[in-house]
């Protein structure tokens, strides 16, 4: 099946009625680089800058980092990459930093570590901006924001990066800031953040976590935790809605972008920017050149009203059979 939608490469993600989708991919090791570009993806949506913390053994000095992400951005240049600010906490776990915690989901992850240690995460916006003088096509995301003071405060680091930088003789500039919109909050926030960023997108992983307060990862409940639970599809809509009156980018990175059940909805949604797996961007292309987005509209209303997420899968399926 690969094979067959190896020549879908060079051809655009476009809809049977016309409309284009931007498919971006999903890395974090610098292996995971080469799959993307071979199948087309238009940059990336997504960089797990956690992965190359988790993989060393102590913190990566400035220098490191610096040649990480050089290697990330220069393979992509021109096309952009959404650099993700250290996601650690939760799942994500750095043997050389253990956190105990009673609740690690609900505890120190992302930007909540982050701005807790400050110099880790200015030395890791140092790198980035280091890293981006030659190509000029980074953008900085933020995982796991709830607060405006939190999106304030990264402000506050990046400008002071960017102040000593330059002091110290860089061209250095501010890039685009986005934010991830995985904790529930964000759903209700997106107008008063929206003068401090220039895009979201939404992490649908952590965000059904959250809704649902489902561990992502616990077997126990996996029979609980779906993306197609009506409450995570209103949720994800609001988000898509609200973006579009603010005029703000919205693309969606987690696990439903590349499973073609939720594109379809997605679509629906009217979303236009996807960041996926490289090794699921041929499926998911193939699929948005044999969709119509009309009857992806016509469909979400159908599917907003079913009761459950199983009753929604079923309608998907017979959607993709209809597809071929
Ligand atoms: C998400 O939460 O959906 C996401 C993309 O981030 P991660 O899976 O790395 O938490
Ligand atoms: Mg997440």
């Amino acid at each position: 099946r690969q094979a067959d939608l190896a020549h879908l490469k060079s051809l655009p993600a476009e809809s049977t009625d016309g409309q284009t989708v931007r498919l971006f991919t999903n890395t974090g090791l610098l292996a995971d680089i080469t799959p993307g570009l071979e199948r087309g993806s238009e940059g990336i949506g997504l960089y797990r800058s956690e992965i190359p913390f988790m993989v060393h053994n102590t913190f990566p000095t400035e220098e490191e980092q610096v040649r990480i992400y050089k290697g990330v951005l220069s393979a992509y240049a021109p096309k952009p990459v959404v650099m993700r600010t250290l996601d650690i906490g939760g799942d994500k776990a750095l043997p050389y930093f253990p956190i105990k915690e009673e609740n690690p989901y609900l505890g120190w992850r992302g930007i909540r570590f982050t701005l807790d240690y400050r110099n880790i995460q200015l030395d890791q916006i140092r790198a980035m901006l280091l890293a981006n003088i030659d190509n000029d096509n980074l953008q900085i995301m933020v995982p796991m924001l709830s607060r405006e003071d939190e999106l304030l405060r990264v402000h506050a680091l990046v400008d002071e990066a960017i102040k000593q930088l330059k002091e110290e003789g860089y061209p250095v500039h501010k890039p685009s800031i986005g934010i991830m919109a995985e904790v529930p909050a964000i759903i209700w926030m997106l107008p008063r953040l929206r003068d401090y960023i220039d895009f979201v997108s939404i992490g649908s992983n952590d965000l059904t976590q959250y809704i649902l307060a489902v561990d992502r990862n616990n077997p126990r409940v996996a029979h609980l935790y779906s993306h197609f639970h009506p409450a995570v599809l209103s949720a994800i809509y609001h988000i898509v809605r609200e973006c579009r009156r603010l005029n703000l980018t919205v693309s969606v990175c987690g696990e439903m972008a590349s499973d073609p059940k939720a594109v379809l909805i997605l679509l629906g949604m009217g979303v236009r920017t996807l960041s996926l797996s490289a090794y699921k961007l041929p499926l998911v292309k193939w699929l948005i050149r044999h969709s119509n987005m009309r009857d992806c509209r016509v469909m979400l209303d159908e599917i907003l009203d079913l009761a459950n997420e199983v009753e929604i899968q079923e309608r998907l399926e017979l959607k993709l059979k209809e597809i071929g």
